[in-house]
């Protein structure tokens, strides 16, 4: 039962699953490490599906900071990262 190879997994904050967590969010610092401890691969690969439309649909353009915030802000309430753990709200 060797386990060296195995990925670390992580609670996902929006499925609830223990899995693995993202590789390479592209995303630097902290929001990287955030979504890297705390969001699952399946969820990722939704969120990336759904971040096309995003940009489409609201015409995000990446040299414009606010734009980057709107798509984070999105990001965010999908993958469940605004809630507090624990909370019953
Ligand atoms: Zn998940």
């Amino acid at each position: 039962m060797s386990q060296d190879t195995q990925d670390p997994t992580i609670l996902c904050a929006r499925c609830g699953q223990t899995s693995p967590g993202v590789e390479s969010p592209h995303f630097p610092g902290d929001l990287g490490k955030e979504l890297q401890s705390r969001v699952c691969r399946n969820c990722w690969t939704e969120w990336q599906n759904l971040e096309v439309m995003v940009i489409n649909e609201l015409q995000l353009n990446f040299m414009e900071p606010r734009s980057m915030e709107i798509l984070v802000q999105h990001m965010r309430e999908f993958l469940g990262l605004d809630k507090a753990a624990g909370s019953g709200e």
